[in-house]
């Protein structure tokens, strides 16, 4: 079967390896849609990593099963989530699924951007969701970036009613415009340093989105809510400046969500004064669990938060490196799929 492994920043190669062949607890899965995550094209992220198969995004058939698998057939159409945790440790019981280790420990083999991958036991009982007909497998291959939302947006608090302040308006920002509009958000603002982002954000129905080339965001966002700051503020970017600028455009009693992980060896300063004496909450949202799947895919399959939303990009496997490149590099790219 054909893969595309990733060596380095901008180095994908298509190469042949053979196929996996399931255990008695384990399935084989044929791909037929993987998204590249913004995680995919961090070069400090996937050099860690590198040399891999990447992609944790995929959608696919069935194809073959092991003896002892009874709740899956070959010819289901499945959602893989590349991890699973245990169920059954602290971290597990606490509903903490990205603390478990087993959690961290699994993977799909050899990864989403091959022909076919292997899914291990932990993962096919622990995460792997049919899809309903209705859901294409390129709605399939957003379960998993839809289900990241899910939790920042569960972890931010009371949503209905909140200001929502979105920074960064690649695909993650568009899709927590998409559930903050549908969980009932009073207003939903958003910024971003690239203006056909900005008016992606408005086509899918924020209120006031500032180009933050265009002067400070916070005292822009200060003049859009009367002075007060955002209820609600998710900082996509992964820099210490994003966090600093979510800090500055937080209300009294609001949320500031660190939806992305900074390089290592990063440091935020903050006024402990302000962060006590205002109330503010610094959380950081990583990943998803199994509990966020399953919500992603009724709004997947609600119609919320669809491929048509945001899929602007769309490769054959063989084109692997021209689809990461567009990924890493085309500021027009929102969401960019390799179909099989
Ligand atoms: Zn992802
Ligand atoms: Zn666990």
């Amino acid at each position: 079967m054909r893969v595309a492994r990733l060596y380095d920043y901008l180095d994908v190669r298509i190469e042949e390896e053979p196929m996996p062949r399931p255990g008695p607890r384990q399935a084989l899965v044929r791909t037929r849609a993987c998204g590249i995550c913004s995680g995919d094209v961090v070069p400090w992220y996937i050099r860690k990593k590198a040399p891999l198969v990447f992609g944790h995004e995929p959608a696919g058939d069935v194809v073959d099963v092991g003896a002892e698998v009874r709740h899956l057939a070959p010819g289901a159409r499945v959602f893989v989530h590349h991890h699973a945790p245990c169920g059954a440790c602290r971290a597990c019981r606490r509903g903490e699924f990205v603390q478990c280790a087993t959690w961290r420990a699994t993977n799909i083999v050899p990864g989403g951007m091959a022909e076919y991958f292997l899914v291990p036991e932990t993962n096919l009982f622990g995460d792997t969701l049919v899809l309903p007909d209705a859901v294409g497998y390129d709605d399939g291959a957003l379960v998993e970036p839809t289900a990241c939302v899910v939790k920042s947006l569960t972890r931010a608090g009371q949503v209905a009613d909140a200001s929502v302040l979105i920074i960064g308006l690649g695909v993650m920002g568009q899709m927590h415009v998409l559930l903050a509009r549908h969980l009932g958000a009073r207003a939903v603002l958003g910024a971003d340093l690239v203006a056909a982002r900005c008016d992606w954000a408005r086509q899918l129905g924020a209120d006031t989105v500032f180009d933050a080339t265009a002067g400070a965001v916070a005292a822009q966002v200060a003049d859009a809510t009367d002075g007060e700051g955002a209820e609600i503020v998710i900082v996509g970017p992964a820099t210490v400046e994003a966090l600093e600028v979510g800090l500055a455009c937080v209300a009294r009693g609001g949320t500031v969500v660190q939806f992305m992980g900074t390089p290592p060896d990063t440091h935020l300063t903050i006024s402990t004064n302000d962060l006590y004496f205002r109330e503010v909450r610094l959380v950081p949202s990583y990943s998803c669990g199994p509990v966020d799947t399953r919500q992603a895919l009724e709004y997947i399959a609600q119609g919320v938060v669809t491929a048509r939303h945001v899929v602007t990009h769309r490769f054959q496997l063989a084109d692997a490196g021209e689809a990461y490149r567009t990924a890493a590099e085309d500021r027009s790219a929102i969401k960019t799929l390799v179909e099989f």
